[in-house]
């Protein structure tokens, strides 16, 4: 009997503890961790840098309140903002389902005569009710009718519908949000035309666009967000995840020119910015850095091609830098539990859709050692199949 709620499915491991790219159960045995925590632990488990960070934070206070300011939120926001906006604003969250209710909190107050906001379908961006209801996978939405209202969920993968339904009424639409790669959806890119068009419209219907780089941001692509694989600057930006180096932290970044919309009592968190998280988001975007995002973009490139060559022609590998999907023709599921079995930890998506995205620090050997078991693993259920 357990009285937690089975909300998951977990790996059947008691865990000791991680140490860069592995984590190691009670018995000694040693995982190689292909997802960190969902792309949370960017650097690896056991950053001492991160972890000297926390404890001398922890020492001196754990949590504030709003009534204090941490010098280090103001230093967190001007790090952020030298990624985006240096003129822009930050609001910090403690999670990125929170950083997206606050961006569709500002698209309403922006204009309120504007009722519409557009997000597109396969696209996750949270459980909460807000960001529940831009969210376009409706296995995740379908019992938590009704949603909030006016949400247009448009399709992602077909740009005509996209400029049909933008062209017709552009003047009611407050706001677009969209993943510039899908992660929960499929690590999916934008097609490169929507993004031009979204370019376009904007301009002409003055909406905004809110880019949600909550699993994209922050280096995981090889670059610092991967909107700047496309030749487009956002509104709005929404971010978490890898943010507290493992601490809840997520933060709204809005442009000079939105950055006036909330005003004292519109917004607000009893916890968020968390100070150990504020101390470990100083260690982290400290690390990612031009050359950990070359390195990023480099062995992403690296992955694809290996993975490409030595998976059946019948996969399909997807991505860039370290956010990668598989979608392969044999259950993602069994792979799941072949590579668990060989001490490899992987994420998976649907039946079909393997998804990788290791630490940002892994080396060479070990990302080659893991594609090459995971290679392995689905050619030899293939083979089962045949
Ligand atoms: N948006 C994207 C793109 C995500 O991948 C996720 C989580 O996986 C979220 C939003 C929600 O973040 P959180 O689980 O921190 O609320």
């Amino acid at each position: 009997m357990s009285n937690l709620v089975k909300l998951y499915s977990p790996f059947d491991l008691e865990i000791s503890h991680g140490q860069g790219c592995y984590i190691f159960d009670v018995e000694g045995n040693s995982y190689l961790d292909m997802f960190s925590g969902i792309g949370v632990n960017v650097l690896g488990y056991g950053d001492q840098e991160v972890q000297s960070a926390i404890s001398e934070k922890l020492n001196r206070y754990i949590h504030l309140s709003n009534f204090f300011v941490d010098p280090q939120a103001e230093e967190v926001a001007q790090k952020l903002c030298s990624h985006f906006d240096p003129k822009g604003g930050v609001i910090f969250s403690n999670s990125g389902t929170e950083a997206n209710e606050a961006a569709i909190k500002l698209l309403r107050k922006n204009d309120p005569s504007k009722k519409i906001v557009v997000a597109f379908e396969k696209s996750f961006h949270g459980r909460t009710m807000g960001s529940l209801s831009i969210t376009g996978k409706s296995v995740i939405t379908r019992d938590f009718k009704p949603l909030v209202p006016n949400v247009k969920i448009l399709p992602f993968d077909n740009s005509e519908l996209v400029s049909s339904f933008i062209n017709q009424h552009g003047s009611e639409i407050s706001g677009v949000i969209l993943e510039f790669i899908q992660g929960a959806g499929g690590v999916v890119e934008v097609d490169p035309y929507i993004v031009e068009l979204l370019d376009k419209a904007r301009e002409k219907f003055k909406f905004c666009v809110v880019a949600d780089e909550i699993q994209s941001g922050l280096g995981r692509t090889g670059k610092f967000f991967a909107f700047q694989h496309y030749n487009f600057q956002p509104d709005i930006i929404t971010i978490a995840k890898a943010l507290g180096g493992g601490v809840p932290l997520g933060a709204v970044l809005i442009s000079e020119s939105y950055k006036q919309i909330f005003k004292p009592g519109d917004h607000g968190s009893t916890f968020a910015p968390n100070p150990l998280a504020l101390s470990a988001a100083m260690v982290v975007l400290s690390k990612i850095n031009k050359t950990l995002m070359n390195q990023v973009e480099q062995l992403g490139k690296f992955a694809r091609n290996f993975l490409e060559n030595n998976l059946p022609s019948s996969c399909v590998v997807r991505g860039k830098g370290l956010m990668i999907g598989v979608k392969t023709p044999v259950n993602s599921l069994d792979i799941k539990q072949k590579c668990y079995q060989r001490k490899m930890l992987i994420n998976t998506l649907g039946e079909d859709l393997v998804r990788l995205l290791p630490p940002l620090v892994i080396d060479q050997k070990t990302l080659n050692k893991g594609l090459k078991l995971l290679c392995e693993v689905v050619g030899e259920l293939m083979d089962q199949t045949k």
